[in-house]
């Protein structure tokens, strides 16, 4: 029998940053709230570029060449387009509904740039970066990249309620196209007007919802408004969403690793020793070489 998933908080959006000079983010984990790294375990940071007008630009816009180890960038991109570029050769344009899954594992360089064709017009841009942590058991597997266009994904129709598109995971046995190292859930949810959607995950997954678009109402009770992040409780399997208007949720569970985390900037490990490693190894080239 399941019962019901209820809502722990609604977290409005801190004022946002700049990441390079392309990604004007609300950060929501780790430190907003009660949302650190092992809150929300295997989701170790989320990063929000809500709705922004970026004016048109030759030189486009972004983040220069950087190292990640030990976890995986996702990015899933609303409005505008993104560039990315790796040292392990992954790369590739992402554009309005698609996904990038990279997995850093033990190291890659890469830049996340807005692509040159629309940085030239520029436009509105709304974009979620996560990163999903790795088991220790992978941390220093391969690197590999994950292209996933709108149309690769398992597109569920609820009829009259909307949509559901599965990235990763599934939603009433419909899998999604994405390879993840442990059991994680993500889709995204397109109600319509008055349309709602039943989710079930496990108690003990680590589960939230970022409004992306919209108003919705959570289990017939709890409010939440476009930019804010809804959190779960870790008790009860099932919630159920209401769109007061036309709605895009982003759904993301996943099942908590459990290990120890260390991070240090752009590299996530369990140790402070494996920190270390990471900053010698970035140090001596072995996170390969990337053009700026
Ligand atoms: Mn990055």
């Amino acid at each position: 029998m399941m019962t019901t998933k209820k809502v722990e908080i609604v977290v409005s959006p801190k004022p946002a940053h700049f990441v390079g000079d392309g990604f004007r983010v609300h950060n929501f984990i780790p430190g907003v709230s009660r949302l650190d790294m092992k809150r929300m375990d295997p989701f170790i940071m989320l990063d929000y570029n809500s709705k922004f007008h970026f004016n048109g630009s030759e030189k486009p816009r972004g983040v220069g060449v950087h190292p990640h180890r030990g976890f995986e960038t996702v990015t899933i991109a609303y409005q505008g387009k993104v560039e990315h570029h790796d040292s392990s050769g992954g790369g590739g344009v992402i554009g309005e509904g698609d996904v990038q899954w990279m997995t850093a594992a033990r190291g890659v360089l890469h830049k996340e740039y807005h692509e040159r064709e629309w940085s030239k017009t520029g436009g509105i841009f709304q974009m979620v970066q996560l990163w999903v942590n790795l088991p220790a058991k992978d941390k220093m597997s391969k690197p590999k990249y994950q292209a996933i266009k709108n149309s690769d994904m398992k597109l569920v129709d609820l009829g009259e309620n909307g949509v559901i598109e599965v990235i990763a995971g599934e939603y009433n046995g419909n899998k999604g196209p994405a390879f993840t190292f442990t059991p994680v859930h993500m889709m995204n949810a397109k109600l319509k007007t008055g349309g709602k959607a039943t989710f079930q995950f496990p108690a003990n997954y680590n589960t939230a919802a970022l409004v992306i678009e919209g108003n919705v109402t959570v289990n017939g009770n709890e409010k939440a408004a476009t930019d804010q992040l809804i959190l779960f409780e870790n008790a009860g399997e099932e919630f159920i969403i209401e769109a007061s208007e036309n709605a895009i949720v982003l759904i993301i569970s996943g099942e908590p690793i459990n290990e120890p985390i260390f991070p240090h900037g752009p590299f996530v490990m369990n140790t402070r020793e494996e920190i270390m490693q990471a900053f010698e190894d970035f140090n001596t080239g072995k996170f390969g070489y990337l053009e700026d």
